[in-house]
């Protein structure tokens, strides 16, 4: 880490409102301290990325200041404690403010030194979440409820950091399949309506036959004799029933009369049915939704997965590869460099090397070893790729988990060097699954196409491979 990153992850405590005599005598001369909110964005200058943010008791708008907060370019992964919760503190803060926060706010720190993310790379959504998730562990995204919108839920840190809330659960489900969060709780599971998505819906019970609402139970009988049928009271004469249309007696149920199944009855036209249909209309859009049309929508909260946690520390971090002793080249600026080198060498009857380096079962070994290991891992293999080449020599990072270096100058016999290097990464050797791949293939070639990107895929699928 350079001086530069770790100024930004200097300790930095902020007390936003109250400090009360017992907070003062306890934790006074630690924290900054901002009357309120308001306060507190005027005239804060951030030093750190990292700082930790106590919301003392009564803050007005607390849930409106940790969305500010969470929004703000330079402050979104502060830790920030509150004193009392508000209906926004579980989603966007930190936990409560009590003994062993200092114990975590270092942790915190801790996590965030070791991520070593660089700022400036941090644009999407997606790393600022992984990004947090993973320093803030255990943090889970967490759906809060909300009637003044039409989704009736939504999650506050997408929001914060840019995700429309109209796209969001779209969002979620396309990173969920990706395999980067993982289902924690289901919480809830809403209907939207079709026609505008909206979870505000009036289930109305109403006529199957003319749509009317103007229903009703009504309790009749059906006389076995004549076959007619009407409402019970017409039955009624004088302590028994009989039959208001043939005049018969009847005594027993089940064998003079029975109850019909059509319990319900439309006022409109008249009909009786025994289940009435039942349509959900949009508070919203006023449109009549067949129940079985709406959009069902399981609400969950996440965590992230061992596949993000991967791409945010291992992915950034091959991104960010350190080799010191050489340049590293984007891929197309890479393909470019292979025709040049190739004309070169065969005009001036030079030999070079590309060797093509793989990390084989990364995701596996960070499950079976723990992050840290897979760390010192990529440290070690670093380190070692950068006694082993030259300044003259182009390196470039081709996917996830792999390196193409260019070795002018350097003839297939003599890669042997590079693999010695390798080869004593100790924990290679002590790990059966995790395996590096090598392939090196010679230049000059004659027959060298346009289409390098393609030539090079090819020359090295024909290559047997070193496995280390
Ligand atoms: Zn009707
Ligand atoms: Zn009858
Ligand atoms: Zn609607």
């Amino acid at each position: 880490m350079n001086k530069q990153q770790l100024n930004d992850i200097s300790l930095q405590k902020i007390w936003i409102g109250e400090l009360k005599d017992i907070d003062f005598l306890v934790y006074g001369h630690e924290f900054t301290v901002f009357n309120d909110v308001e306060h507190f964005f005027s005239a804060f200058e951030a030093q750190s990325h990292f700082p930790l943010i106590v919301f003392a008791d009564n803050i007005v708008n607390q849930g409106e200041a940790l969305k500010k907060i969470r929004k703000h370019e330079l402050l979104w992964q502060s830790c920030i404690l509150v004193n009392t919760p508000c209906y926004l503190s579980e989603a966007l803060a930190n936990g409560l403010f009590n003994k062993q926060s200092d114990d975590f706010y270092n942790s915190v720190i801790t996590r965030a030194t070791s991520l070593n993310l660089s700022l400036n790379l941090v644009d999407s959504a997606l790393t600022k979440l992984l990004s947090f998730m993973w320093i803030y562990k255990d943090n889970s995204l967490l759906p809060v409820h909300d009637l003044s919108i039409n989704s009736v839920y939504y999650y506050p840190f997408l929001e914060c950091f840019g995700v429309n809330t109209k796209d969001a659960m779209s969002w979620l489900s396309s990173i969920h399949r990706r395999k980067l969060l993982q289902t924690d709780k289901l919480i809830d599971r809403v209907r939207y309506c079709r026609h505008c998505q909206s979870g505000h819906l009036n289930y109305v019970d109403s006529c199957p036959s003319c749509q009317s609402i103007d229903i009703a139970s009504v309790s009749s009988l059906h006389c076995f004799n004549c076959g007619h049928v009407n409402g019970e009271s017409k039955f009624k004469e004088g302590i028994g029933l009989s039959c208001p249309n043939c005049h018969t007696k009847l005594r027993h149920i089940g064998v003079d009369y029975d109850r019909p199944i059509e319990n319900q009855k439309c006022n409109q036209c008249h009909t009786s049915f025994v289940d009435a249909d039942v349509i959900a209309k949009c508070f919203h859009c006023q449109t009549s939704n067949q129940v079985d049309e709406l959009i069902v929508q399981n609400i969950h909260s996440y965590n992230i997965s061992m596949e993000g946690k991967s791409l945010i520390r291992l992915g950034e971090r091959f991104d960010n590869f350190n080799l010191t002793s050489t340049d590293s080249i984007n891929y197309s600026h890479f393909e470019w460099v292979v025709k040049w080198q190739n004309q070169l060498a065969v005009r001036h009857q030079q030999t070079h090397s590309i060797v093509k380096i793989e990390l084989k079962n990364l995701a596996q070994f960070i499950a079976e070893n723990g992050e840290a290991r897979a760390i010192q891992l990529i440290d070690e293999f670093e380190s070692r790729i950068n006694e082993s080449i030259r300044t003259t020599d182009i390196c470039c990072l081709a996917g996830e988990h792999t390196l193409l270096l260019m070795l002018p100058n350097t003839t297939i016999e003599h890669l042997s060097f590079v693999y010695q290097k390798l080869k004593g990464i100790s924990l290679l050797n002590k790990n059966s699954d995790f395996s590096l791949s090598i392939k090196g293939i010679p230049l000059p070639s004659k027959e060298m196409p346009d289409e390098i990107g393609v030539w090079l895929e090819q020359q090295f699928a024909a290559q047997q491979e070193s496995v280390l």
